[in-house]
């Protein structure tokens, strides 16, 4: 029994069905951690964005995995809404941009669509790292993924995941400046960015879905 060195489309459907089931139980803990430094709508509006995309994904196939990851990009920019809406749907929107032919997802895939949908994310949200965003998260997990995009998936996810999650560590030490945290200005210190949560969370349970053998 082996995790998974690469994914087939079912796989990679399946993949993101078990990524979307994740967020949608991470309602809670979201919410907690942007209560903590925001409004606290963080968690509804991740749940409502992945129970979106998990209807999408159950209710077809996906020739490509551009197709399916402009489909998961378009539901959350949709059903999310607002700020997280338009970031989290660029990330996979942008990210899709060289992925339109793709139909194994390996770790070179899993590159391409952290480089590209950081970049997107960028000219999007105007955010740089240091930001106390979901770039800062988003950011090593995408340099790691470069690193490594000739290993096999389960190597590269794994130590993506371990980037994201350091990164998001390290939000705690930052103090909001934009974002509606800024208005808290010191007492963001010692919280998490709940988007680099989000974003940590998401590799998690990609890395959790190919870890499993096959
Ligand atoms: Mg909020």
């Amino acid at each position: 029994m082996m995790a998974r060195s690469q994914l087939g489309m079912p796989e990679t459907q399946e993949m993101f069905v078990h990524l979307s089931k994740g967020m949608v139980e991470s309602k809670d803990l979201l919410t907690q951690a942007d209560k903590a430094i925001g409004d606290g709508d963080h968690g509804v509006g991740m749940a409502r964005g992945f129970e979106a995309v998990l209807q999408k994904l159950q209710g077809g196939d996906f020739a490509t995995i551009g197709e399916l990851l402009k489909a998961v990009g378009m539901t959350l920019m949709t059903s999310i809404g607002g700020a997280s809406g338009a970031v989290f749907g660029t990330l996979f929107r942008g990210g899709a941009k060289q992925l339109g032919d793709r139909s194994i997802f390996d770790a070179e895939v899993l590159s391409l669509l952290l480089v590209d949908g950081l970049d997107a994310v960028k000219v999007r949200g105007k955010a740089k790292p240091g930001d106390k965003t979901m770039v800062d998260a988003l950011e090593p997990a995408a340099f790691k993924s470069h690193e490594l995009r000739s290993a096999p998936l389960d190597e590269s996810l794994a130590a993506v995941t371990e980037a994201a999650r350091q990164g998001m560590e390290g939000t705690k030490e930052i103090v909001a400046t934009i974002g509606k945290a800024k208005t808290l200005g010191d007492r963001s210190l010692g919280h998490p960015d709940p988007g680099a949560i989000s974003t940590y969370l998401m590799l998690e349970f990609m890395r959790e879905y190919v870890a499993r053998d096959a």
